[in-house]
């Protein structure tokens, strides 16, 4: 886990401290979508919200996480897929939330399907939630 958490601060040109390493990890950890509060209680008081908020931002702008809309407007994040870097986020896939245990997880490989917009129209961002029961609720 450590290595993994400097290769991709590395990757990403961020220098490593301490905060990072540890909000990172707590990515790695839980594997679905988590949100700032999640982070604060994982943190357990050992940094406060503005420094939460600097490290998600860095992370966001450097394409290692992404935003991740819920249905009830809560903005979550989840770590991006290797093709994700500073200048660009690419991402094509669907997140599904869990109604049962609530949690929201990047389908990684299922894709949002492609839409045609009117003349004009341009995408920045796609965000496609589905909404149902995962399957370790089922
Ligand atoms: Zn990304
Ligand atoms: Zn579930
Ligand atoms: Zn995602």
């Amino acid at each position: 886990m450590e290595s993994q958490v400097k290769s991709l601060l590395k990757n990403h040109s961020l220098r490593l401290t301490q905060g990072r390493k540890d909000v990172l990890t707590t990515f790695l950890d839980r594997n679905v979508a988590i949100s700032h509060s999640d982070i604060e209680t994982a943190m357990d008081g050992k940094y406060d919200r503005v420094t939460i908020y600097r490290t998600l931002k860095s992370f966001l702008d450097k394409g290692l996480i992404h935003k991740v809309l819920d249905d009830v407007g809560a903005t979550r994040y989840a770590i991006c897929s290797d093709s994700c870097s500073e200048a660009k986020h690419q991402h094509n896939h669907i997140h599904f939330k869990c109604q049962t245990c609530n949690e929201t997880t990047c389908l990684d490989d299922v894709n949002i399907p492609s839409v045609t917009l009117p003349e004009g129209f341009q995408v920045t961002e796609s965000n496609f939630l589905i909404t149902g029961t995962c399957a370790k609720c089922a």
